[in-house]
């Protein structure tokens, strides 16, 4: 699996960083952010590394897709029925992290459109 050294995530997906997890599989992993910016915010990243969603090849299809959707089922398990879901893409988009993942937010209203 590709996997980057110096890259956050990926040293949460191994362990070498501590992190809330809330699910795993072979696949994906999703945990709390450790600076929430809603009463739920969880973080679904898959966990081959991948630096950001516009690096994504159509081969990468089936991978984005197995996340959303276990994205979705951490959701129900979680008791979640409305939230939001949000990728942000490079720096100037808020991207901090460059190892995808996806934001899962809920328990509060959220404004539209974002800041
Ligand atoms: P981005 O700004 O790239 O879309 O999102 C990165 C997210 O990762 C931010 O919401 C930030 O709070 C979170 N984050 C940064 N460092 C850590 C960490 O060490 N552990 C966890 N759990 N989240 C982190
Ligand atoms: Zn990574």
């Amino acid at each position: 699996m590709t996997s980057d050294p110096n890259c956050l995530f990926c040293r949460i997906v191994k362990r070498e960083i501590p992190a809330s997890i809330v699910h795993e599989d072979e696949t994906v992993l999703a945990f709390r952010d450790i600076a929430p910016k809603a009463p739920t915010h969880l973080l679904v990243v898959p966990k081959r590394h991948l630096p950001k969603l516009s690096e994504a090849k159509d081969s990468d299809a089936p991978l984005l897709g197995t996340v959303l959707g276990t994205l979705s089922r951490i959701a129900a398990k979680e008791g979640l029925t409305e939230y939001r879901v949000v990728v942000n893409n490079g720096a100037s988009a808020g991207q901090s992290v460059f190892h995808v993942h996806f934001h899962l937010m809920a328990g509060r209203a959220f404004a539209w459109p974002p800041g």
